[in-house]
């Protein structure tokens, strides 16, 4: 199929795109403010009219929170179903002072939209649906299977996203997802995300004496849980970097060669984000790379410590008891079940014998993997390349994304990829957010060209 008669179209309509792209961005839907209820209902309404009005059959799909809007389009009964995924709220705009536009008055400078949720997450999935409302006005119909998913309470924990996916997985149901809030590594370094990591999370409290006490009178001879706290905890990583419970490392699917090649290419600006987070050096595991070390290895990390006499002078004490959170970062295949048993089996032998303690072991995340040689990538590869002049790289994030677990819970779908073309410092989530108009653009066509090669490959299998 030549496609440039529907490039042209975008290239000819871009005024027109961005006046209904502003309409959207209008609407204040800030998710985690009640008073704007009405602006959610409102907008999940004008997306399904949207997507009823470029061919998809579309429905909201009431919560006991925000409507999830659903729309579908599958006639092809031989071919996969690709289940895209966006949100339609957004961050509060708080400090509004801060703010040099006005956050629902999209306002343009140079290559810039400013808007609240012009990034996350407007930008990235409207821009599909533009590439899928010209495909269809130009030819009447759309290459593939498709199901789209646009909920509103994505930045407030998809909490009633998750009730409705739980209980309505046939309607859902879909081969692979494709999740579109993620973004390019790097302005003009478009990425595709093919990982995550997991989490397992842990809160332990080390008990002493029944009450504070004197430590002048009791200090040598009354056993300080502060102290205990403090050596199991520095016993849990070595200064090598790599954590010291018994068969932590069991599981874990080592990168491949081509992964660790790919990342030692990316534009990873170490010294910019050293001076930017005032650090001196990064740590790393013994034999990786810093970067290898935040997103295809293993972490440990404390993420809270308290305890004892925390005020102004001093206060001599030994304290009746302290506490830490603390976490590990899991990757592929650790299971956070299994990590927690094995760390509380290795606590025994490291904690003091004088000490009581007590642990809660708090919700575990499953790392995701997708092989990124499945349709969904190689179609987007061509795809980018075609209009941002380069290939994305192949990315794995150090983080987790809520969604993506719920999709790999209750549909197990044969590949996840997170897209977007949204960049780092867009300041999203912060005043001032920021999208480009020439990336909103470029992934309009890029959508376009993907649709119609995922569907291709789909059919060559
Ligand atoms: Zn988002």
């Amino acid at each position: 199929m030549n496609l440039s008669a529907i490039h042209q179209v975008i290239e000819t309509n871009r005024q027109s795109i961005l006046d209904h792209f502003f309409e959207l961005l209008r609407m204040p839907t800030i998710s985690a403010d009640s008073n704007h209820k009405d602006d959610l209902h409102h907008t999940a309404y004008w997306l399904v009219q949207y997507c009823q009005k470029i061919g998809l059959k579309a429905r909201i799909l009431p919560t006991s929170g925000a409507p999830v809007v659903f729309a579908e389009y599958c006639p092809y009964p031989n071919l996969p179903t690709l289940l895209i995924y966006g949100h339609y709220d957004v961050q509060p705009v708080d400090p509004l002072e801060q703010w040099l536009t006005p956050p629902f008055n999209p306002t343009i400078k140079g290559d810039m939209i400013y808007a609240r949720g012009v990034d996350d997450d407007k930008g990235q999935f409207f821009s599909f649906l533009k590439a899928m409302e010209i495909i269809y006005s130009q030819t009447g119909s759309l290459p593939g299977n498709y199901k789209i998913v646009i909920e509103g309470e994505e930045e407030i924990g998809s909490a009633h996203f998750e009730e409705l996916l739980s209980s309505q997985k046939k309607l859902f149901q879909a081969d692979s997802i494709l999740i579109m809030d993620a973004g390019q590594f790097d302005r003009g370094v478009p990425a595709l995300v093919y990982g995550l990591r997991g989490l397992a999370y842990f809160e332990i409290t080390c008990t002493g004496p029944a009450f504070d006490v004197h430590s002048g009178q009791f200090g040598g001879g009354v056993p300080n849980p502060a102290i205990s706290l403090i050596k199991i905890l520095s016993q849990l990583k070595n200064d090598r970097g790599q954590i010291t419970i018994p068969g932590f490392y069991q599981d874990v699917q080592e990168p491949e060669p081509w992964e660790r090649e790919q990342m030692a290419q990316l534009p990873f600006q170490e010294e910019n984000i050293k001076k930017e987070l005032s650090i001196r050096a990064f740590q790393q595991e013994l034999n990786y790379t810093s970067l290898e070390s935040m997103t295809v290895r293993p972490t440990f990390d404390i993420c809270g410590i308290w305890g004892g006499y925390t005020g102004s002078g001093s206060k001599t004490i030994i304290p009746a008891r302290c506490s830490a959170k603390f976490s590990f970062r899991l990757v592929p295949n650790q299971i956070p079940s299994k990590i927690a048993t094995l760390f509380l089996e290795h606590l025994k032998s490291i904690v003091p014998p004088d000490i009581d303690y007590r642990v809660e072991v708090l919700p575990g995340i499953e790392p995701i993997l997708t092989d990124p040689h499945k349709p969904i990538f190689t179609a987007f590869n061509q795809a980018i390349k075609n209009h941002f002049g380069r290939s994305p790289v192949l990315i794995r994030g150090g983080g987790s994304v809520g969604v993506a677990n719920l999709f790999k819970r209750y549909l197990v779908p044969d590949s996840i990829c997170m897209n977007g073309w949204g960049s780092p410092d867009d300041g999203v989530h912060s005043p001032n957010e920021h999208f480009s108009i020439n990336d909103f653009f470029r992934g309009i066509h890029s959508t376009v060209d993907f649709l119609y090669e995922f569907q291709a490959s789909l059919i060559r299998g």
